[in-house]
């Protein structure tokens, strides 16, 4: 990529400079969508770059990696980290600013916050895995909101739970923000990308697109008449046999994200997390 694109994207690391820029752009007339990501960028990113730019003339990318979404026994060390490389496919998707705040930027001293949430984020899935996760999500996704108040943020049905978690937040406190969620973007063998992909080992990146053939088969099955348990109960036997070892596979309520029991009840989603040695995977489908 030329060096000119890469030069193209302003790099802003405080929200006092962060708030002059975009108000600069606003009192033009330009309209702001907003990427929130922890960085490690791949084309699951770039897509939702893509999707703000349908919305907003200007596209603001955060890359902050949240240490209030991660549990003490989580991979917030070790997360990849390459900025360098983000800034150059940021630039060559043709987006405009990355905020790249620092901790100190984010949680000052005293920082005494937190926001409580319920509803999509206590249903079972992700929180009884992470218990404190959406909390830390909550916070930095409301700081942020607040920081760009942009006229629409963009976030992947890859976190599908994450979605609903957002989408509820901002209607509840009353962002002016609308929440836009876009596909998951996938590899050509099914695996969803992920950041954290690359801590598969060869042999488990050769297993991991089981997890969404198992998430394929189960709602072909539920499609064909099967009943919702017994394709559940037959994917998470799969995955075992498999090597996987299964957080959740479940069936929920593609709004609420509770549970269903069979198709009359609602649309289904069907959700999972299963690890693969030490890397854990999530992925979801519509059925
Ligand atoms: P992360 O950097 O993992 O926090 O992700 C930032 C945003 O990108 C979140 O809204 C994710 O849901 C979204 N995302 C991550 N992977 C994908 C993917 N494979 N396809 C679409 N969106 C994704």
């Amino acid at each position: 990529m030329p060096a000119s694109a890469a030069s193209r994207v302003e790099i802003v690391r405080d929200v006092e400079n962060l708030r002059a820029r975009l108000a600069e752009w606003r009192r033009g007339g330009e309209t702001i969508g907003l990427v929130p990501t922890m960085g490690a960028l791949h084309a699951g990113h770039i897509s939702l770059v893509h999707e703000a730019k349908k919305h907003a003339r200007r596209v603001v990318m955060s890359i902050f990696v949240n240490p209030a979404q991660f549990a003490p026994s989580e991979d917030f060390c070790s997360y990849p980290r390459s900025f360098e490389a983000d800034a150059a496919m940021f630039a060559a998707a043709e987006g405009n600013l990355i905020f790249a705040p620092s901790g100190e930027a984010m949680y000052g001293e005293g920082f005494a916050t937190t926001i409580t949430v319920a509803g999509p984020a206590a249903v079972g899935l992700e929180d009884r895995f992470r218990p404190t996760h959406f909390a830390g999500v909550a916070i930095i996704v409301a700081k942020l909101l607040n920081q760009c108040r942009p006229d629409a943020a963009i976030f992947g049905e890859k976190d599908f739970q994450q979605l609903k978690v957002v989408t509820r937040m901002a209607r509840d406190l009353d962002f002016e923000t609308k929440i836009i969620g876009v596909p998951t973007v996938r590899d050509t063998d099914g695996i969803a990308l992920s950041s954290r992909n690359v801590f598969l080992s060869a042999e488990e990146r050769a297993l991991a697109p089981c997890l969404y053939a198992a998430l394929r088969r189960c709602a072909h099955d539920i499609n064909g008449g099967v009943a919702i348990e017994t394709a559940l109960d037959s994917a998470r036997a799969t995955l075992a046999k498999a090597g996987f070892v299964t957080d959740y596979f479940e069936a929920r309520h593609a709004e609420t994200l509770c549970p269903i029991a069979s198709r009359g009840e609602g649309p289904v989603r069907l959700l999972a997390a299963a690890n693969l040695g030490k890397t854990r995977l999530i992925d979801n489908i519509a059925v």
